[in-house]
């Protein structure tokens, strides 16, 4: 039986990549993945390295998360190195943890290879610190996916009101709901956001406004994409360093 390294593949920088995923990578017999930000992470394999693909296509369904539990378990009878990839960090909206806890109730070893997530080094390649001295103590990953509308959320709004750094994963297509929201709350409608596209590669995009305009702003942006609240964002001014087409 085999082992599997549930992998972070960082947010598309390939230098952001890990040297330890890097080494599981070119050792790999297979490897299982997900539309990633920088495909050319699979060119690093050795050859014979088997690809499973089970991310989603556009506009289709992506494979049950059962089905992929499924999958890795079985190339890890098959297979002595199994790396799952998965873009930024497995662990940060990623899914990571059920898979690892498919694996250990059916006795496959695992390793966790922790990766740099979107959520931090797209800000900062941005030039947005998520923290800063004097303007933010502590921030937040949310995930933008469920919508703000819904009746019983999960997301605890009321506690968004202070000046704490928020960022949202999967957001993009509710960032008029997310920013009615934050507005609802009490935040002001001058209130900094910005929206990343493509963080840390050359197509990146940074689009910022404001609560009240950054959906007339970010329009039409492409997906990755994350959106960060709060006065971080007025940092970039300063420390704006990335070369962006
Ligand atoms: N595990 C990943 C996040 C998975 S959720 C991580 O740690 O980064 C997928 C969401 O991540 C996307 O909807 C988007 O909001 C964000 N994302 C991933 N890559 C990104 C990138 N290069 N730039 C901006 N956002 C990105």
């Amino acid at each position: 039986m085999g082992k599997v390294y549930l992998t972070g593949a960082g947010p598309g920088d390939i230098e952001l990549l890990t040297m330890k995923a890097a080494r599981v990578i070119k050792e790999a017999d297979v490897i299982i993945y997900d539309r990633l930000a920088n495909p050319d992470i699979l060119e690093m394999a050795k050859d014979g390295c088997e690809f499973v693909y089970v991310g989603k296509e556009d506009g289709r369904h992506s494979v049950p998360q059962d089905d992929i539990n499924e999958v890795i378990y079985q190339n890890a009878l098959k297979n002595a190195n199994v790396v799952r990839l998965k873009g930024g960090d497995p662990f940060v909206f990623g899914r990571g943890g059920e898979e690892a806890a498919y694996l250990f109730q059916r006795q496959i070893k695992f390793e966790i290879i922790p990766g740099i997530t979107s959520a931090i080094s797209a800000p900062a390649y941005a030039g947005i610190p998520v923290t800063h001295r004097g303007v933010a103590v502590s921030f937040r990953v949310v995930t933008g996916h469920e919508s703000p509308n819904k009746k019983v959320s999960q997301i605890p709004w009321e506690n968004f009101k202070t000046d704490d750094t928020i960022v949202f994963l999967m957001g993009l297509h509710n960032l008029p709901q997310i920013s009615a929201k934050l507005i609802e709350i009490g935040k002001e409608k001058g209130y900094p956001v910005a929206v990343i596209s493509r963080g840390t590669t050359k197509d990146q995009k940074v689009v910022v406004g404001t609560l009240e305009n950054i959906v007339e702003k970010a329009e039409g942006i492409p997906t990755p994409a994350l959106i960060i609240v709060g006065h971080v964002v007025e940092l970039r001014e300063q420390l704006q360093w990335f070369k962006q087409s």
